[in-house]
């Protein structure tokens, strides 16, 4: 029973193993897949783990969602070493104590420091080498026009894209290629994805919106022929490897903030696809002792507006806000939190029973655009997590003022996304007016990826300067750097299946 994945939508006891739960991505019911149990950990192992580096932490951690049938300990060991191997930061994800010098009880937690200067590479680093590992043990012994492969295919507004190809260049049997809208990305986003050299992996620029890149992406995944051909993979939020990767910073953090003395400890998660903030509760439902976990939005507030009124409901068009990584307008890892607040609320334990209730909520969803839960389901959610609406005159203030109040040794400086979180962690610190809790507010992306919000809110301080104060050297080479790209001229599925079948025949494969 344990160590299995289930689907939230399921009524059946099927369950799936950790590597046929990783390479199918979602559930054939549509559901996404949830472990058949929640590892629990004791007090006693907590006080152990609080002495483990992060790699370290990471492997205990993983050991319990990860059958030693199906990656012995010592491979594990080895491709978490290897994960974290490209981060810039010894502790992989430093905890930045007090940045203003003004307040003892905020730390930043800073999730930036992979390769692509994001959160995503956290799990993405890992994922990559996971595909790797499985194609490896499947290919042993084959001759090379027998050997399995994957395509990896994703579409991407920005952080998602660059955190994928930097996660899977360069590993065997895996060919990734990303669509993202002709001009619509950042300089820095765009020049990130292009310019790695790798054969294996393909960029294409799609004349058309991030809609209609995605829309390909969903039919090229419904296309069983191409698929059949190809062995088409997700590598988006929804991937539980993603999620399982991102548990270890919520005990590493915790762990730092509080010296091994038990506190009171609020996390704080700029939110979208609410898959990091997803990974957060697992980490609280294994026994780590979190008080809350606040969602902090942008004006894209879907989560906000369901903890307030209990209905789940799309808006007809997505803001585009200063912190674009969080436009969205349904959170897709929410569905697994919701299956547990059925099963806990309204099924009486009973997984089966969650599963259906789901699967009615999911087709409400999808027919009329919304499904409204029992208030009872609200007051169990909100046990576990509240929630902030942050808008982007917030956002730009909160940057400000964190620059301003920051000088010893260097002016502290957010990006948008890491300022949503801020600004929803001041407004619960002087709601909850409590000294003695400690608030670990996520920081999810290097200020020099979104160059706009950031200059906007400081060039008028004397002194600022984007290239100097903001921009690393790493990050300043890429425009000199030279570009691989392939235009699509048209937002249409089948110029975009051919490009890749041209592509994959160059790289050979
Ligand atoms: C993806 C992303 C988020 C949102 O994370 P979710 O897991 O989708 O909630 C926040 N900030 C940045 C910079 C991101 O790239």
């Amino acid at each position: 029973m344990s160590k299995t994945y289930r689907s939230t939508r399921s009524s059946s006891k099927d369950t799936k193993s950790f590597e046929e739960t990783i390479i199918q991505g979602l559930a054939s019911d549509g559901g996404l897949f949830i472990p058949s149990e929640i590892p629990q950990v004791s007090e006693e192992t907590l006080k152990q783990w609080s002495q483990l580096s992060f790699q370290g932490l990471a492997l205990e951690i993983m050991k319990l969602y990860i059958s030693s049938e199906e990656i012995p300990e010592a491979d594990l060991k080895v491709l978490i070493e290897r994960s974290y191997s490209t981060f810039r930061s010894k502790d992989v994800t430093p905890l930045a104590k007090d940045v203003t010098g003004k307040n003892e009880h905020l730390h930043i937690l800073e999730l930036f420091h992979g390769p692509t200067y994001a959160f995503k590479d956290v799990a993405l680093q890992f994922v990559g080498n996971l595909f790797e590992y499985f194609l490896q043990r499947a290919n042993k012994d084959l001759p090379q026009e027998q050997r399995k492969r994957i395509t990896v295919v994703g579409a991407t507004s920005g952080d998602t894209g660059s955190a994928a190809i930097y996660g899977m260049r360069g590993k065997k049997d895996v060919s990734v290629f990303i669509l993202y809208p002709t001009g619509r990305i950042s300089p820095i986003q765009e020049e990130q994805m292009t310019t790695v050299p790798d054969q294996n992996v393909q960029t294409l620029s799609v004349k058309g919106t991030f809609d209609n890149c995605q829309d390909i992406v969903k039919a090229i995944f419904g296309d069983v022929e191409f698929n059949k051909k190809h062995n088409v993979g997700a590598v988006n939020s929804i991937n539980w490897a993603r999620i399982l990767a991102q548990m270890t910073y919520y005990f590493y953090a915790y762990f730092q903030a509080t010296n091994g003395s038990p506190s009171k400890v609020k996390f704080v998660v700029p939110s979208g696809n609410f898959g990091d903030i997803l990974a957060g509760y697992y980490a609280k439902k294994m026994g780590l002792p979190v008080e809350r976990l606040i969602i902090a939005t942008n004006e894209n507030d879907i989560l906000d507006r369901f903890l307030k009124s209990g209905v789940y409901e799309r808006s007809d068009d997505v803001a585009a806000t200063l912190s674009p990584a969080m436009d969205i307008l349904i959170s897709s890892n929410f569905e697994r939190l919701l299956w547990y607040l059925a099963r806990d609320v309204l099924a009486s334990n009973d997984d089966q029973k969650a599963g259906e209730i789901l699967n009615q909520w999911f087709t409400q969803l999808k027919t009329k655009g919304k499904f409204e839960v029992d208030s009872a389901v609200v007051k169990h959610a909100l046990v576990d997590f509240d929630s902030e609406r942050v808008s982007n005159a917030e956002t730009t203030s909160t940057i400000k003022e964190t620059y301003a109040n920051s000088q010893n040794p260097q002016h502290y400086i957010l990006d948008p996304h890491t300022a949503v979180g801020v600004c929803a962690t001041k407004r619960q610190m002087a709601k909850d007016n409590d000294k003695s809790i400690q608030y670990i507010s996520l920081s999810t992306a290097h200020p020099a990826k979104f160059a706009e919000a950031v200059n906007e809110a400081l060039s008028s301080f004397e002194g600022y300067s984007f290239e100097k104060d903001v921009l690393p050297d790493e990050l300043k080479v890429l425009s000199t750097l030279e570009k691989k790209l392939k235009f699509v001229e048209k937002a249409d599925v089948e110029l975009v299946k051919s490009a890749i079948e041209e592509e994959l025949a160059k790289m050979g494969l």
